[in-house]
């Protein structure tokens, strides 16, 4: 469900014409439904009904300040993976408290900015990391909460580069090694054992993988419980969203029309299948929900540029690119692509989407079957609220995209699109270069 829909022959979010905003602030632009954010919010955070819930977004999904800001006026923390990101989350007006810290890397001053901002707790992935957490909460004066990151060893059966719990992925610790992990983190005098984690992996469209790693680590989770008295269980994020339907998913007469072998994830099934799984453990758990919040509830609007016949083929050449969108290059995602103003009495044609950098992966769809549509007209990528700018470069000397966010009737822009001087800004010609 989201709310990008036509009104008459125009597809708008909201109440608002996105032509309206294309004009207004130019394309490439990322354009995001406030209501739609909060809808997706609203239905994770009630979806595993009677347990105690706390949704930490996964900011790296799409860390712009004021989707931070939204999602923590309705009570979200966040899932954090660098200094930068907590930086953000405080660049927000929110609060750390309800975040926890994950990813392999975390570096000394990373550990330090979380300790002084009271993280909730540090989602560990190694052993080092554990020393390295409790030498810096040592010369803090301070108890690092931590929970250590399992490695399930199940097939989340999605892309190869966003599956993250198999034994051969760089994330977590083998559930066989996670209790020598815990008993060895019990040992350092600055750490406090507070919870346990996993994640499984990104764009899961059933919720058979989850209820598998939950069934899997259950027992190892009371054990911890009884042996630490640890007060929650973080089960990641993960959950899917719809990409081949997208415009059409907006609707609940979408939902209610596809097959129950083959609809997709929602929360409301994702929360039905796994909180019986988990009440009996009587632990506050943690979502880290990243795509499933922001994914269908952004789009990138871009404008034509050249229709160019080819023999045989047709590429309709954009000016947006894989650095604005890099899903498609990078994981050969699928995004519907739609005019921003329908014609039915077009002509239907296929075409291939590029856009202008000099590289054949920059391309957004082959052969794609399209209403004839060309130069100056304006299209919407669905689906690209997740991983879409978070991602982008600046790759050919592109200025990043702009960012809108509409609610109701009014929009704003959240982010202006960056100028050439602000890319260069700290570029220099040094002196040895210079007759
Ligand atoms: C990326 C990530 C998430 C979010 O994943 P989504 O598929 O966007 O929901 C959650 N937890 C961890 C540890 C992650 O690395």
């Amino acid at each position: 469900m989201h709310h990008f829909t036509y009104v008459g022959s125009n597809l708008h979010c909201e109440s608002v014409d996105l032509a309206e905003i294309a004009r207004l602030y130019g394309t490439p632009t990322y354009v995001y439904s406030a209501t739609t954010l909060a809808d997706n919010y609203t239905r994770l955070a009630n979806g595993l009904a009677g347990l105690d819930v706390q949704v930490c977004y996964a900011q790296k999904a799409n860390a712009n300040i004021a989707i931070l800001r939204h999602f923590a006026n309705l009570g979200a923390g966040f899932d954090l993976v660098s200094g930068g990101e907590i930086r953000r989350v405080l660049a927000a007006g929110a609060d750390v408290k309800r975040s926890v810290f994950a990813g392999v890397g975390k570096t000394e001053p990373e550990i330090k900015l979380a300790l002084e901002n009271e993280i909730f707790a540090f989602h560990v992935e190694s052993e080092p990391e554990i020393a390295r957490i409790n030498h810096v909460a040592g010369k803090l004066g301070v108890k690092a909460p931590i929970a250590i990151r399992i490695n399930p060893d199940v097939d989340a059966k999605t892309h190869a580069k966003i599956t993250t719990g198999k034994s051969e992925n760089k994330f977590g610790i083998p559930l066989k090694q996670a209790g020598a992990a815990y008993e060895a983190a019990a040992k350092y005098p600055n750490i406090f054992i507070k919870g346990v984690q996993m994640h499984i992996g990104s764009q899961l469209t059933s919720v058979a993988p989850f209820v598998e790693a939950v069934t899997k680590v259950v027992p190892f989770v009371e054990e911890l419980k009884a042996k630490y008295g640890i007060t929650y269980f973080s089960i990641g994020g993960g959950i899917g969203i719809v990409y081949q339907d997208a415009l059409a998913s907006g609707q609940q007469a979408w939902w209610d029309a596809q097959p129950a072998e083959t609809r997709p994830i929602t929360p409301e099934a994702y929360g039905a299948a796994l909180a019986p799984l988990l009440k009996p453990l009587g632990l506050k758990i943690l979502l880290e929900p990243g795509r499933n919040m922001v994914g269908n509830a952004g789009v990138l609007l871009s404008r034509v540029e050249y229709l160019k016949r080819g023999e045989g083929r047709n590429f309709l050449i954009i000016d947006a690119a894989m650095n604005d969108l890099a899903r498609p290059a990078m994981y050969d995602s699928y995004h519907e692509i739609v005019p921003l103003h329908r014609d039915t009495a077009r002509r239907a044609f296929t075409a291939d989407v590029v856009g202008p950098i000099c590289e054949s992966g920059d391309c957004f769809a082959k052969q794609r079957p399209l209403q004839e549509i060309g130069e100056g007209e304006y299209i919407a990528f669905m689906s690209a609220g997740a991983y879409g700018f978070s991602m982008a470069s600046r790759y050919n000397t592109r200025n990043l995209a702009a960012e809108v966010l509409v609610k109701g009737g009014s929009f704003e822009l959240i982010n202006a699109r960056e100028t050439f001087e602000q890319q260069i800004a700290n570029e220099k010609i040094p002196a040895f270069l210079k007759a």
